[in-house]
């Protein structure tokens, strides 16, 4: 194995003796990069089987990653490594033990928007009043409870609220168990009981995982501290590497305490620190250490490069959000006539509703892109609709599944028949497959809706029964045609049923493509198809296979690193957000968020602002972002009008952006914008394209702007 790939610092970690290792090093330091080799170096120096390894990642997608790079490190297979998130490897468990964790062996993952049904329809069958008690809530406060490892007599009773909020918590989870159905948190959760609670287990585990590894630790909640902990036992070695000022996740419970436990909960841990930076030009490097050290106690560390000083960070203030995104679309137009590709450059931003504007310039130009985080291909409608049918074919209790599927594709059966079947679970507490069926022999239903439900059930067990054996792409396709639902979207008119077919015959590819991936022995190849595509579409992050610009939120940046980067809608009130506006420890994590951003960066860096923004459905005028003037002014370049757009744009009407000529205008003049109104010229410079007029408004001052905004 070839070491000479790496720093002295990063050497150490990777060969040192078997025990506790802590990475505590910055952005672009090597941790992952160490960490792979440290797995690599663990097989082939400590000789270490891989079935005695387990690495713990921040996505499904790094997990694969850093899978292949050992792989080819070291030209051995390493499939039985347990490699993969906190939510992969719980799975991957429960499938093996799901007896001895009470779960029906077809059990099913609900992914959170499955989930935030099953609550509203909990809420609704407990007669609550959905004003009084919003599902979102109810879904954050259950969430939140089981991050917490905390069931539901274990929540402290405050008042009538959380009363109730406990009951729902309740109801839920015996509507979950009832389907043989488990959300993300539970895959957890449960995880973490059994091997509490079962001593051959915990003992059988922790004999196998001899060496632990977990990535981008410092975004690790309660509920993943104490799982990790479990599995690693006493005597087994765990490297952590991470970095505390890349923690993001608080608001989601996650812990940076979770660093200094680490060194208490394991004795002797070594610590190491990284502090050459291999990823960004040294101006992105200092911009990113001046804004971190804005942040108090933090645990302290400095980056630096040998990289040169590189270009300056372009900072531009935009008129509004329009004009923002125009400016973005033109350098990317600019760059990729250069040396980048338009895979090399990132769009970020605080929320996922900026992307449509962006969005929407980058379709103008033709410019193809990629939005994660955005609607997941596994996350629409047809897909789910898909999925729903295999899942039951898998599990007649999943009621998410059933509830989904019963009049889809429409089968005549309308919501008071649905209500009835509903109030018949209830009773009998039954899963609705079930529930069916009894009112069928019951001969409850009018003659119609009786063949229309008997037809449905024949459905279902035909499929099952004409499935068997087959292989997991045949089986996806005979359900895509079986089911009605070809057809049923092959009526739908125009461009939606197209994309939407295409979408379903797509599925089959996927399953085809996924059965000649390894599939786990624990699980039958359609469980662990099912399973892959609830997780992965909660992974932020998807592979781009084309050449095209990558939009994504902050957030799911993590861990990546693209040449171009341009940081959106640095705007006080959209970043730092105005929720975390009154709460220092949450401006604190805006601030980390903002320096992932800028260590994204490895050549350029460009950071855009909009003086104007339509912001849930108002416009409003904001400054630019604090976290723009803790960056020293000399690393930045300030380009102001430059591009010119009028702001109304719509796509479908303008083929293609063309600036507006411009006007004429004398000091003195009387013009009209249409949001300031009405205001004379003070100042004429320059002209053409580059013409500025100052201009004084009756409504908000003075103001500088571009000629072509002004009639
Ligand atoms: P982040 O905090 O963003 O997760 P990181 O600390 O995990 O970053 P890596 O992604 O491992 O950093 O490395 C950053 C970049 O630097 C990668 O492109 C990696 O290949 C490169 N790199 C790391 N160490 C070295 C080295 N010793 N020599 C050359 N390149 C290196
Ligand atoms: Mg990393």
């Amino acid at each position: 194995m070839i070491l000479n790939s790496l720093n002295p610092a990063q050497q150490e970690a990777v060969v040192a003796p078997l025990g506790h290792q802590l990475v505590l090093a910055g952005a672009g330091s090597g941790k992952t990069r160490v960490l792979i080799y440290r797995i690599a170096w663990l097989i082939e120096h400590e000789h270490i089987s891989p079935f005695n390894i387990l690495a713990v990642t921040f996505t499904n997608k790094a997990a694969n990653e850093m899978r292949t790079r050992v792989e080819s490190m070291l030209n051995v297979p390493v499939k039985s490594m347990w490699i993969g998130t906190f939510h992969g490897l719980s799975h991957r468990f429960l499938r093996a033990h799901w007896q001895e964790a009470g779960l029906p062996q077809a059990f099913q993952i609900l992914d959170s928007d499955d989930q935030f049904r099953l609550i509203r329809r909990v809420i609704h069958a407990m007669n609550l009043d959905e004003e009084r008690f919003p599902p979102k809530e109810a879904q954050w406060f259950i969430n939140a409870q089981k991050e917490e490892a905390r069931e539901p007599h274990q929540v402290e009773l405050r008042d009538f609220t959380a009363q109730t909020l406990i009951q729902i918590y309740q109801a839920y989870q015996e509507a979950c168990q009832r389907a043989g159905v488990i959300d993300f948190t539970d895959l957890l959760l449960k995880t973490y009981k059994l091997l509490l609670s079962n001593d051959t287990l915990r003992q059988h585990y922790q004999e196998r995982f001899r060496c632990l590894l977990v990535d981008e630790f410092q975004d690790t909640n309660t509920l993943q501290y104490s799982w990790l902990k479990l599995f690693a036992g006493e005597n087994n070695s765990i490297m952590i590497v991470g970095d505390d000022d890349q923690s993001i996740y608080g608001w989601r419970g996650a812990r940076i305490e979770n660093i200094q436990r680490f060194s208490k909960d394991f004795p002797g841990a070594n610590i190491i620190r990284l502090e050459q930076n291999y990823r960004s030009t040294g101006t992105i490097l200092k911009a990113a250490n001046a804004l971190i050290s804005q942040n108090s106690g933090r645990l302290g560390k400095n980056l630096w490069t040998e990289d040169q000083e590189g270009e300056l960070i372009t900072s531009y203030a935009a008129f509004n959000e329009t004009d923002e995104a125009f400016f973005i679309v033109n350098r990317i137009r600019d760059l990729r006539q250069g040396e980048f590709a338009l895979r090399d450059m990132a769009i970020l931003y605080r929320s996922n509703a900026q992307s449509r504007v962006i969005e929407e310039a980058l379709m103008q130009f033709g410019i193809p892109y990629r939005v994660y985080g955005g609607l997941r291909y596994f996350d629409r409608a047809e897909i789910k609709d898909a999925l729903a049918y295999l899942r039951i074919i898998a599990n007649r209790h999943d009621d998410p599944a059933f509830e989904r599927i019963i009049n889809t594709p429409t089968r005549g059966i309308g919501d008071k028949t649905v209500n009835a079947i509903r109030e018949q679970a209830k009773t009998a507490n039954q899963p609705l497959w079930y529930a069916l069926i009894t009112l069928l022999e019951k001969k409850f239903f009018s003659a119609r809706a009786d063949s229309a439900l008997a037809n449905f059930v024949n459905l279902i067990n035909a499929m099952d029964e004409k499935t068997v054996g087959m292989d997991l792409h045949k089986q996806v396709e005979y359900v895509l045609y079986s089911s009605g639902l070809i057809e049923h979207y092959r009526k739908e008119k125009g461009e939606k049923g197209l994309t939407r077919l295409e979408n379903l015959e797509e599925l089959v590819n996927a399953a085809h493509q996924f059965s000649q991936e390894a599939v786990p022995d624990e699980m039958s190849p359609l469980a662990a198809f099912l399973a892959y595509a609830a997780l992965e579409s909660k992974d932020d992050q998807a592979e781009a296979y084309d050449d095209s610009v990558q939009l994504m939120t902050l957030h799911s940046a993590k861990g990546l690193e693209f040449p171009v980067v341009f940081l959106a809608g640095c705007e006080e009130e959209l970043f730092p957000h105005y929720l975390s506006m009154n709460d220092p420890k949450a401006m604190e994590e805006e601030r980390r968020l903002c320096y992932v951003g800028v260590t994204r960066a490895m050549k350029k860096l460009f950071m855009t602002y909009a003086e104007l923004r339509r912001m849930h459905g108002k416009e409003a005028y904001h400054r630019p972002s604090r976290f723009l003037r803790e960056i020293p002014v000399e690393l930045v370049d300030e380009v102001r009008f430059r591009t010119k757009v009028s702001r109304v744009q719509p796509v479908a009407s303008t083929p293609a952006y063309k600036p507006q000529a411009q006007g004429r205008f004398r000091i003195g003049q009387d013009v009209h914008h249409r949001v300031f109104g009405e205001g004379t010229v003070l100042d004429v410079e320059g002209d053409g394209d580059e013409m500025k007029v100052k201009v004084r408004f009756g409504s908000v001052g003075t103001k500088v702007l571009i000629a072509s905004y002004l009639t």
